[in-house]
């Protein structure tokens, strides 16, 4: 086991830290280079309520050759909203088409993270690589768009990275200045990193290891920061911002095919089935944007069977434990456990997640962890805690899939950049792919640009307005509504219902406080969780919650934050969506059944 640094890195960190040093003075004395002013922009008029999923279906059916869409988006999630959300904006005639529901896909299974990302900016430093620190910039730059675009549900977070070795701590200290310097250039910082000493640490994260079972002793810790979000919640909430400004955005509706004209060969259209009536139609448009995530290369190949596939799917696993595993408002980050993994241990809607990335698995749509991943993140953390790490503790598993995109020269998929990548088939479909949740607004950019040169026969009104716009929920918030709602409904709510109804639907939390008063439907969907019942029905009507799954893992999040009150909570919740959704006893048994089934995703396959 190596102690000391060799004297290359050593070299190389003077460096750095003289580098870091020199550019940190010059921030510190000009303050107002770190922070960001957003000016609010008229753009398109906005209705105040989206239009239901009836009437999109009835818009989207009513096109034809003569008649197209100027966009049609594949695929709902963070980068698919996206990009239905830029292309309206810019005063295109847009339609949306997801599969399964908004953010079912990988944009639900999320470390949470709204990041720019360490690992990527060390990498860009002892590899030199111009491309990396790059990535980082632009990452850090849209940290703060997120946060701004949706505070309700969007927000800074301190991570603490405990140090064991006694040169950890200049290092990381160092680096994480560094990180500190690349957000400030690209006017997004949130707070400055800091170093601790590591009494300091053990107050600020209680739970903390003194001592690793290798008997090295915490030597301090450096806390730094970034962003963290509710991210099927953002995403449903891009998707509704979109429909709101105009664009027809339907979920359930699976695309089996692509409408070619026989002459050019171009993609006029998409042959689609809607998955809750089985009916099949035929919706045309002027361009198409494959924003499939995992699936992107199964769309490709409907318009080109030999295409060669593009994305590395890779795999990362997460766990929740009990909200006593982590302080408040505090993450925790192993850079490197036994095996050379990262391991995450976040703080997250009252509960504590924890996982790890980057295993290369097949791509399903369905993905589930296995007991062998659980083991791993539970044996990494019992490392670094002073608790005793249980498996019974364990509340909910699932696992996500990374559409990452292909470097062909890499060899294995942690090598795979987490750049995005913009490609326009034979067929004239603009396919957007890899990146992260983090940079969903850059990548939708960069399709609608690529869209748009590619047709020049598209108009656009507006340039793109993405940065500046406000999502569904944001306009009117304030970081105090959780008291307001607190003051007015004390009547019904808890100080804790009360926080999760303000972060969870921003300046709509009032409307679903008033269904709970007026509709009786206070009370909470299971004693664990403050999800309570007037959510059903809102999102029943406000949110295209068409499922009970929907509503157990994508509006409220309680399928992954204790799996056994979303099982508790299916007979509820199936009773108040059939009612406003006046489903027949035989639909009613249906979507039980399916809930059941599902949920079991969110537990891992047992060890053979
Ligand atoms: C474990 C893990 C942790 C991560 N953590 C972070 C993090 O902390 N921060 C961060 O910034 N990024 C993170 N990421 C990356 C981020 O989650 C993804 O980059 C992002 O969610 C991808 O969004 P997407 O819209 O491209 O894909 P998806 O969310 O997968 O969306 C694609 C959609 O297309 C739909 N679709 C597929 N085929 C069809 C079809 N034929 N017809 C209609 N619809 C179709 C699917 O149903 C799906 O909803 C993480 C990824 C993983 C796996």
């Amino acid at each position: 086991m190596r102690l000391l640094p060799s004297r290359r890195s050593l070299k190389r960190l003077g460096y750095v830290t003289l580098g870091i040093g020199a550019v940190a003075m010059f921030v510190n004395q000009y303050p107002f280079l770190t922070t960001r002013s957003f000016p609010p922009q008229a753009i398109q008029p906005m209705n105040h309520d989206a239009p239901s999923r009836q009437e999109n279906i009835s818009k989207l059916r009513d096109t034809s050759q003569t008649h197209p869409y100027d966009v049609l988006v594949i695929g709902g999630g963070a980068t698919g909203c996206g990009c239905a959300l830029d292309a309206t904006l810019r005063g295109l005639h847009v339609a949306l088409i997801e599969g399964d529901d908004f953010a079912s896909g990988t944009s639900c299974r999320s470390t949470k993270l709204i990041h720019g990302g360490v690992r990527y900016l060390e990498k860009a430093f002892f590899n030199m690589d111009i491309n990396q620190l790059k990535l980082v910039y632009e990452a850090l730059r849209e940290r703060t768009v997120m946060i701004h675009q949706a505070p309700h549900l969007c927000n800074a977070l301190p991570t603490m990275l405990p140090c064991y070795k006694w040169w950890e701590v200049p290092f990381y200290y160092a680096g994480l200045k560094a990180y500190d310097v690349v957000a400030a250039a690209s006017f997004g910082t949130l707070e400055n990193s800091s170093a601790l000493t590591a009494g300091e640490a053990a107050l600020q994260f209680p739970t903390i290891a003194n001592r690793l079972p290798t008997g090295q002793q915490l030597m301090g810790a450096i806390v730094y920061y970034d962003g963290q979000m509710n991210d099927a919640r953002l995403n449903v909430s891009i998707a509704l911002t979109a429909a709101t400004h105009g664009a027809v955005v339907v979920n359930h509706t699976r695309v089996s095919r692509l409408l070619k004209d026989p002459t050019t060969g171009r993609a006029i259209g998409v042959h689609v089935k809607d998955n809750l009536t089985n009916e099949e139609y035929d919706i045309y448009a002027k361009s198409i944007i494959n924003a499939t995530g995992p699936m992107t290369d199964e769309i490709r190949q409907m318009g080109d069977k030999s295409a060669q596939p593009i994305t590395v799917p890779s795999a990362g696993v997460h766990i929740t434990l009990p909200d006593y595993y982590s302080p408040k408002n505090k993450a925790l980050i192993v850079p490197k456990t036994k095996d050379g993994r990262v391991v995450f241990m976040v703080p997250w809607l009252g509960q504590t997640i924890a996982g790890t990335t980057d295993t290369v698995v097949p791509v399903t749509h369905e993905p589930r962890a296995k007991e062998a991943d659980v083991k791993f993140i539970l044996e990494s953390l019992s490392d670094y805690l002073a608790l005793d790490v249980k498996r019974s503790d364990v509340q909910s598993v699932w696992c996500g899939i990374r559409p990452l995109a292909r470097d062909p020269s890499a060899k294995n998929s942690a090598n795979v950049l987490r750049e995005h990548s913009v490609l326009i088939g034979a067929d004239g479909v603009v396919t957007i792919t890899g990146g992260k949740w983090t940079t969903y607004r850059k990548m939708a950019e960069d399709a609608v640009n690529a869209l748009l040169e590619n047709n020049p026969n598209l108009k656009p009104l507006f340039p793109c307005t993405t940065e500046t716009v406000k999502l569904f929920g944001a306009h009117t918030y304030t970081p105090f509504l959780f008291a307001s709602v607190a003051q007015n409904y004390r009547d019904i709510f808890d100080l804790e219902v009360a926080e999760h109804l303000a972060h969870s639907y921003g300046d709509r939390a009032e409307v679903v406080s008033h269904i709970a008063r007026q509709q009786k439907l206070s009370k909470r969907l299971d004693d664990r969780l403050p999800v309570v019942e007037a959510e059903v029905l809102y999102a029943s009507e406000n949110e295209y919650a068409e499922t009970v799954v929907d509503f157990l893992t994508r509006r409220s999040r309680m399928a992954f934050l204790n799996l056994d009150s979303a099982r508790k909570a299916v007979p509820r919740v199936v009773q108040i969506m059939g009612d406003a959704k006046k489903w027949s006893t035989k639909r009613r048994r249906a979507e039980e059944a399916e809930a059941m089934r599902y949920l079991e995703i969110f537990t891992a396959t047992p060890e053979k």
